[in-house]
């Protein structure tokens, strides 16, 4: 028999996360409660699931459960479940390390955040048994997992580390013991009405019976078991404290919004409220259940490229098969939260199988269309709202146009975009209601940032003949209208691409005129720009500014390009077209210049810091910014000592 105790650190990111929530979360304290219920009931689901395959390792007829157990004078309050258990390694990697590569940077959001936001941020990230420590001034948890035979006590103060050893004649499955910090805020997680009203606010569709022995006061009874009149004495009776129906399986009609909010904070781990609750029974030939909740704020994983699926489990026949189960959900719907439990699948459908199961892939078609429809409700009912959903979540609606094939066109309906001409987000078909019959395309133009696209001379021309053109500066745009070419019939045009955009019969044949007359400077400012552009020609789209770059219709935009380079993409150079105002007095001037010699220097130098300029125009650097500010500042000495070159 080994009594050894062995001492162990914390990993560095678990002291810090204990730091945090303890200092924290103090005024969310009670939640320790709801933590360590939520844990036992995954346990016991754990077991449960387990025992499909492997029955021994419970009795079939087996009560499972969770039991809590007070003890004013020693200062204890226990929780106790029959579930899974942990074995020592377990154990050690589960109090006192943190998996998962979110923790990082969870950590760096809460420093950036300066705590202002820690309980929104701790919530998402799921505090889970470290809460303990916000009440407790010692934690033992004493562990047998099923199958076992030998178990292991951790115990800690919370402050560097834990120690452990080995535990005798442990039942299956872990008891929790707190003991509680000395002080009389802590005196109600003693309390019989205070523990009762934590769970029945917190864990109440908890699945499992959280059962506690409480005192009730009852008749006196006599020798033959009668109530003797007037006399009373206190007896200790088990209760169970919560309801046990899983929310999703009770009538719409019964639930409170306080319920179904409370149901989200539990699986969600989100503090605020969620923005929609959707529950749907689908009845008839394949049956099932779902609760799903779009959450009011982006979490902080949303954008984690390992992190792609939606949290939405699910269950059968009351068992947890998957948890966060990526078949019944797109990853562009990852921010989608809830359960779905179907009673036609089979109890012992293996993670595998469920991809492959046409029944699952009904339910999630099903769901897809149900979340976008709650979301097209929104957009026409309450748009404020719908608004805050597209500004947390746009971003994944869009990767949805591009990936979500079927669904490409419902999705663009909800897409929003900010505009040329108006001020706030504008839908599609807000767009071509007001461009009118007269318009049948509908303009975009993509870049780093509104502001600059506002200045983009791509708009010159198309602002002068009174056209609205879609400003989007996300990175996903780029993909998105790779696949979004047209909406309702009406083609999308892509302002920076193609020869001309808006220009009428007689405006085209004088930009030609005037191409044939100027031919020789054209074709000596594209020989001195070989390397860089594909032509130099006259343009329809600009009104003030003297040059702007053009991209192929086939080709990927300027700023797909960035983007491509940015994520470490090797990309031939595309050539664009540079295209000149054919009216502006700088074209007249270079004109001059290249009439009276045509060989002159002072081309080519104005040829590439045209090129230069129109590069930064819209927002690119410049492969020589030395040689542009070379011949930028020769020009303006030129120009500011009276010179020039004519
Ligand atoms: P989370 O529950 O979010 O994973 P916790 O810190 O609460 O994080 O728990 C860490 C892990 O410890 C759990 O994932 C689970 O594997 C294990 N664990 C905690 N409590 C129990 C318990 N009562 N029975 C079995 N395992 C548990």
């Amino acid at each position: 028999m080994s009594t050894q105790t062995e001492t162990h650190e914390f990993q560095a990111e678990v002291s810090e996360v204990l730091s945090l929530v303890v200092h924290s979360l103090y005024s969310h304290r009670e939640i320790f409660l709801r933590e360590l219920i939520s844990n036992a009931s995954d346990a016991l689901d754990k077991l449960r699931f387990e025992a499909l395959t492997q029955p021994d390792l419970m009795d079939a007829e087996e009560n499972l459960g969770i039991v809590l157990a007070r003890d004013e004078k020693a200062r204890t309050l226990t929780i106790a479940d029959n579930g899974i258990g942990m074995s020592r390694e377990e154990l050690m990697e589960n109090l006192g390390t943190i998996a998962g590569s979110g923790t990082r940077r969870f950590l760096a959001a809460l420093r950036e955040s300066g705590g202002a936001d820690s309980p929104q941020l701790i919530g998402q990230f799921g505090v889970g048994f470290y809460s303990a420590f916000m009440v407790a001034s010692r934690v033992e948890v004493s562990t047998r997992r099923a199958g076992e035979e030998k178990g292991t006590i951790w115990t800690s103060d919370g402050s560097s580390g834990y120690e452990l050893s080995e535990g005798e004649d442990l039942g299956r499955g872990t008891v929790v013991k707190l003991t509680l910090r000395e002080g009389e805020e802590y005196d109600p997680y003693l309390q019989e009405w205070r523990l009762r009203e934590i769970v029945s606010k917190y864990s109440d569709f908890v699945e499992y019976p959280v059962q506690m022995e409480v005192e009730r006061r009852e008749p006196k009874l006599d020798e033959e078991g009668k109530p003797i009149e007037g006399e009373f004495e206190t007896r200790l009776v088990t209760e169970t404290l919560n309801s046990m129906k899983p929310l999703w399986a009770r009538p719409k009609a019964e639930i409170s919004p306080e319920e179904y909010n409370e149901f989200y904070h539990h699986i969600s781990h989100d503090w605020g409220d969620p923005l929609e609750t959707i529950h749907l029974r689908a009845e008839g030939e394949l049956e099932y259940t779902a609760l799903l909740y779009l959450p009011a704020r982006p979490s902080f994983d949303l954008y984690d490229p390992t992190v792609k699926t939606a949290k939405v489990h699910l269950y059968v026949r009351r068992v947890l098969i998957e948890r966060d189960c990526e078949d019944l959900l797109p990853p562009w719907l990852r921010m989608v939260r809830g359960v779905v439990e179907s009673n036609d699948l089979p109890l012992n459908i293996s993670r595998e199988m469920l991809q492959d199961d046409p029944r699952v892939r009904r339910i999630r078609k099903r769901l897809v269309k149900k979340v976008l429809s709650v979301l097209s409700s929104l957009l026409e009912e309450n748009r404020e709202r719908y608004e805050e959903f597209w500004r947390g979540f746009g971003v994944c609606l869009k990767e949805g146009i591009y990936y979500g094939e079927d669904e490409q066109q419902r999705i663009s309906r909800l897409a929003l975009f900010e505009s040329s001409t108006q001020e706030g987000l504008v839908t599609l078909a807000e767009y071509v209601e007001r461009a009118g019959d007269d318009q049948d395309e509908i303009y975009v133009l993509t870049g780093p940032s509104r502001k600059l696209l506002e200045n983009s001379p791509h708009l010159e021309a198309l602002r002068a003949a009174g056209r609205e053109v879609l400003l989007l500066t996300d990175p996903v745009d780029e993909w998105m209208l790779e696949r979004l070419t047209s909406f309702d019939g009406h083609p999308i045009r892509r302002a920076d691409r193609g020869e001309s955009l808006v220009e009428d019969e007689e405006a085209k044949e004088q930009r030609e005129e005037k191409a044939r007359e100027l031919e020789g400077l054209l074709g000596a400012l594209a020989e001195a720009l070989e390397e860089d552009v594909s032509e130099v020609r006259f343009s329809s789209r600009l009104k003030d500014s003297p040059a702007v770059l053009v991209g192929d219709t086939t080709a990927p935009s300027a700023q797909m390009e960035r983007l491509l380079r940015r994520a470490g993409h090797e990309l031939p150079k595309q050539k664009r077209a540079l295209e000149l105002n054919p009216v502006h007095p700088l074209v007249e001037g270079l004109q001059r210049l290249f009439s009276v010699d045509p060989q002159s220097p002072r081309v080519r130098d104005y040829a590439a810091l045209l090129y230069g300029q129109a590069l930064i125009a819209e927002g690119a650097t410049l492969e020589n910014p030395a040689r542009f500010t070379q011949l930028l500042t020769e020009l303006m000495t030129e120009t500011v000592s009276g010179g020039g070159s004519h």
